[in-house]
């Protein structure tokens, strides 16, 4: 019988209220697991215990469990009863996958009930691996780390810990909205949200038809991408070529890139609040570009009407380009498009604008009306339950949402 052993160590540090990011923990495995019948999740010490299906290919079961937030470290296990003898055919049938290769045996004995100590278990095991294979021991850098857990009811046995996604289970700190543009900074930011527990709906502004619909299509895939990580989420497509052709017919070209912003603080802002999302999240980082002055992110963050988490601020381009790669979202980012906000804008925007200048420039253009008509017209992708695995389909109908309706 295969085990998914998930090992949690943040949601550990959790006093009373441990209990809850636990079931978070448990439903959020089940959610990307989806598709595949999971048996009952056992909770062991810091440890949740999980029976696979058999259909379950082992290398999808590893895919999966890496992208469930809350893990620190899991192994796929086979479960024995607590038995010397049970320890060392399991490890031998998981190291005669493995010739020639290097090892060590790790146990633990959580069950102090067992007769040998965690030593002994590894010095007996180790001696039977190395009698029948002839493989060679080696204690600092094995190749194959064979895992033996000693629990209450049963043994543990597995090829060593696969590193997890760590932090908080997804949906146990709230729901947020993310921003996503098509760029590579916004699916990271999203993604290192939902790592704090955030669970996140997606939000990306369009200019179609001022711009093919090459902008949108990357946002589906990259929320598609996003959706894995929590089991399934919704993605609005807000119109944004009425307010760009406002803005364009009544401002200055060096404000422009700053009032998109803030337009999209507006409307982002409506759009949590009929999604019952208590924050918004953007891919913002301090300096990277124009938009991204101390003075500009002020300017833009006094438009919304939630706080504004911006989990890149302080990370280099580079680090956010390795984490992008990681996360497969980089070959989706840089595909061409028509980003909105290159529309009709100078070279150089301003670096800082005073909100008296602002508040004038929006001053001439009917703000509560644009918005009000961006958030009605927004068309709703729904990714999941298959996890956005599947490519989804783009075209979709608008949904009139009068405003007071969630969304
Ligand atoms: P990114 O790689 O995320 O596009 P960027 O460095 O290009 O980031 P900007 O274009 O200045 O940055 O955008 C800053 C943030 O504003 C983005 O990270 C995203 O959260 C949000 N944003 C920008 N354009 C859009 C859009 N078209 N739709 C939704 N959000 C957007
Ligand atoms: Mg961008």
């Amino acid at each position: 019988m295969r085990y998914l052993v998930g090992r949690y160590h943040e949601i550990n540090l959790k006093g009373n209220n441990r209990w809850r990011f636990v079931q978070q923990l448990k439903r959020n495995l089940r959610l990307i697991f989806a598709g595949y019948r999971l048996g009952p999740i056992r909770g062991e010490g810091a440890r949740l215990l999980v029976e696979l299906p058999d259909d379950l290919p082992e290398a999808a079961a590893v895919e999966r469990a890496a992208r469930v937030f809350g893990l620190q470290n899991f192994s796929i296990a086979r479960r024995v009863a607590s038995d010397l003898d049970h320890f060392k055919q399991a490890a031998l049938e998981l190291a005669g996958a493995r010739p020639g290769v290097t090892f060590r045996v790790a146990a633990r004995r959580s069950d102090k009930r067992f007769a040998l100590t965690s030593p002994e278990i590894e010095r007996e095991v180790g001696a039977f691996i190395v009698s029948r294979l002839g493989l060679k021991v080696d204690l600092a850098n094995p190749e194959l780390a064979l895992t033996i857990e000693v629990l209450a009811a049963h043994s543990y046995v597995s090829a060593g810990k696969l590193s997890g996604a760590g932090g908080l289970p997804v949906g146990a700190s709230g729901r947020g909205l993310a921003l996503l543009s098509g760029g590579i900074d916004s699916p990271v930011a999203a993604w290192r949200m939902m790592g704090r527990g955030l669970a996140l709906d997606f939000v990306h502004f369009h200019s179609h038809p001022l711009v093919s619909t090459a902008s949108r299509d990357k946002a589906v895939e990259l929320a598609a991408r996003l959706a894995r990580y929590q089991g399934s989420a919704t993605l609005l497509l807000a119109p944004f070529a009425e307010v760009q052709r406002a803005v364009v017919a009544r401002v200055p070209r060096a404000l422009r890139v700053l009032l998109y912003r803030r337009f999209m603080m507006r409307i982002a802002s409506e759009l949590a609040r009929l999604r019952r999302a208590q924050v918004l999240v953007t891919g913002e980082s301090l300096g990277q570009v124009a938009s991204q002055t101390l003075d500009n992110l002020a300017a833009t963050e006094r438009a919304a009407a939630l706080p504004v988490l911006r989990p890149l601020l302080a990370m280099d381009k580079n680090e956010i380009v390795a984490q992008a790669r990681k996360l497969g979202t980089f070959e989706i980012s840089i595909l061409p498009d028509e980003d909105c906000c290159t529309l009709f804008v100078p070279a150089h925007p301003a670096l800082a604008a005073a909100e008296t200048e602002l508040a004038g420039a929006e001053a001439g253009l009917e703000v509560a009306a644009l918005v009000a008509r961006s958030v009605e017209r927004c068309e709703k992708v729904r990714q999941g339950p298959a996890l956005g695995e599947r490519p989804l389909p783009c075209a979709l109908p608008a949904l009139s949402q009068p405003a007071g309706k969630t969304l």
